[in-house]
């Protein structure tokens, strides 16, 4: 008696088979035809995947199998039941099979929600006539699976082939610029859309604000934003959430408050932008009456973020007890990037007590508590412990998001990855990063090196720092570009300590402005300061600290309530903590 999964198997097998793909029988008739895309129907509705197969089948041994309005019911059929590598086989197996618009149209979009550009782009390309609609389902949808210099590119060709892109199409563009922060395609899509005379609603207004907010212009994301005029909550959330990333907290209080003298009701949105500016200047005081007006004045009922910022506002500013009343007050449970918070702070104040009941929250083994056991045990000598977890993450498929950098240069992104240095111009963007370290070092710069996680000498670790992403991406600015222009770079990860002080100190020596977009805000260096007034970092110095701390509260642990805590294969806690000296 075969299995089910067997038998799915021996479906498959008979039914790609070809075998069955021969002419049409006598037995089939228009009423089998009708009755098999009803069929399709019902299985859809039933998300019943199994019976799609087995319906397939049938469509096949009846001779349908190359009958190309059934292909496509059957491909929308896969893909709704969530069977996306059999929608791409049947795909394959029928190749002559192109789809008509409205078809092609919604498999496009489909492919793209499931995350499967390729199959998504196939369909495109196969579709003897396309809309506007397949351009924007494939650049959107591009856009959406952070495939967005594609998208930019899918965009031109657009446009050079006389398809007029609607609001649409611009709203996915805008998004892209503002993910990429490159700022000459912004500008250059923002023309467009005044020379193409689009309407410009709300969607589109807050997309261009925080577009020019994203690309470090935030004079421009102002003036529009001033001029605008408009009463929707989504415009005034970008103007606020721009403000917010590039530290102009007062700005955005300002804004706020006139929100609400034009009666205009904030939503979740706009008190995390609020909150976030009141985290990166260190403002407690407003923090905290802005996080308890959203209840008390709006009924807005503070979600995971709106904590995880309150918890980190107050611990940046050292009032641990409050951050952790804050978080046993939580009407939810507190995720892990909230304990993470708490953590950070604990160690910057070294409150080992609030520390350990942290690390206990810190319960599911996630990429990064992986990374920062394993820096722990770099940072205490044991590089083959530290080996062993890298390899152990490894085997789990946990990956820690590599650095990478990019700069746009007359409208060309130019990207960089951390220790990557095969980019065509290397000798001379390390001739000239060579020049600038050297300088810096007589200004005062001196290489972080402890936060080189490698067994290597104090040399090889100076070497390691220098090929930082954003590092790499500066100094081919500063290679490429005119004495005293404006640098601008956008980076996937936070900008490192190192790094930061670095950018500090070239930014005085080169009397150059150079702004650097991290995964978090805006730092803008200007003559050897940033303007987060260095409030974001204190790695450097509480680094052993953490280290010394976490493995403390691993023995003091029983070996059963840290083995959520534990990876196999690194032997005891004890082992860990022999040769740590505090
Ligand atoms: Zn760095
Ligand atoms: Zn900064």
């Amino acid at each position: 008696m075969p299995t089910l999964h067997q038998n799915t198997r021996m479906c498959l097998s008979l039914l790609f088979s070809r075998r069955f793909s021969s002419p049409l029988p006598a037995a089939a008739t228009a009423t089998d035809f009708q009755m098999l895309k009803c069929v399709l129907d019902d299985c859809k509705t039933a998300l019943d995947s199994k019976a799609v197969l087995e319906t397939h089948v049938k469509i096949v041994k009846l001779g349908f199998g190359m009958d190309y309005s059934l292909v496509s019911h059957m491909l929308l059929t896969y893909i709704d039941c969530g069977k996306l590598d059999f929608a791409r086989r049947l795909l394959d197996e029928t190749p002559c099979w192109n789809a008509d618009l409205i078809t092609g149209n919604i498999m496009i979009s489909r492919f793209m929600k499931n995350g499967d550009v390729e199959a998504a782009k196939r369909v495109f390309f196969n579709m003897p006539l396309k809309d506007v609609v397949s351009w924007n389902s494939l650049i959107g949808g591009c856009v959406k699976n952070s495939r967005v210099e594609e998208a930019l590119r899918m965009f031109k060709d657009m446009c050079l082939l006389g398809v007029e892109p609607d609001e649409f199409t611009f709203s996915s563009v805008i998004a892209g610029c503002a993910r990429l922060g490159a700022l000459d395609h912004a500008l250059w899509i923002h023309n467009l859309l005044i020379e193409k005379e689009i309407a410009l609603n709300d969607i589109l207004l807050s997309a261009i604000i925080d577009m020019y907010a994203k690309c470090g212009k935030i004079e421009i994301a102002k003036e529009i934003f001033d001029g605008c005029k408009s009463s929707s909550v989504s415009v005034w959330n970008s103007m606020i959430t721009g403000l917010a990333v590039h530290g102009l907290a007062t700005d955005a209080i300002y804004v706020f408050s006139r929100m609400e003298e034009e009666n205009i009701f904030p939503d979740s949105i706009t008190f995390l932008g609020i909150l976030v500016a009141c985290s990166h200047c260190g403002l407690v005081e407003l923090g905290k009456k802005y996080f308890d007006m959203m209840n008390r004045k709006y009924s807005i009922e503070p979600e995971l973020e709106h904590y995880g910022t309150m918890v980190d506002i107050l611990g940046r500013a050292g009032r641990l007890d409050e951050a952790y009343a804050t978080i046993r007050a939580m009407s939810m449970k507190p995720d892990v990037v909230i304990w993470k918070a708490l953590l950070s702070a604990c160690r910057t104040y070294r409150n080992a007590p609030l520390g350990e009941i942290a690390i206990r929250n810190i319960s599911s083994l996630d990429g990064g508590d992986y990374v920062l056991l394993s820096n722990t045990y770099c940072s205490l000598n044991k590089w083959s412990s530290s080996a062993n977890m890298r390899e152990e993450m490894k085997r789990e498929g946990i990956h820690k998001d590599h650095g990478k950098s990019w700069i746009e240069l007359a409208g060309i992104i130019h990207h960089f990855k951390a220790g990557n240095q095969a980019h065509p111009e290397m000798e001379a963007i390390y001739k000239i990063m060579k020049q600038l370290i050297k300088r810096a070092k007589l200004g005062g710069y001196v290489p972080a090196t402890d936060l080189v996680l490698m067994d290597v000498s104090e040399e090889e670790k100076e070497e390691n720092l220098i090929f930082h992403s954003e590092k790499l991406a500066l100094a081919f600015g500063v290679l490429k570009t005119s004495p005293r222009t404006e640098i601008r770079i956008t980076k996937n990860l936070r900008t490192c300590y190192d790094c930061h002080s670095w950018f500090k100190i070239v930014s005085r020596m080169l009397a150059r402005v150079i702004i650097v977009r991290d995964r978090v805000r805006f730092h803008k260096f200007e003559a050897g300061s940033c303007s987060c007034g260095d409030y974001w970092c204190c790695i450097s110095q509480s680094y052993i600290f953490t280290a010394a701390m976490l493995l403390s509260v691993l023995l003091k642990m029983n070996y059963a309530a840290s083995k959520n805590l534990w990876i196999p294969g690194l032997g005891h806690p004890l082992d860990a903590m022999a040769g740590l000296k505090y």
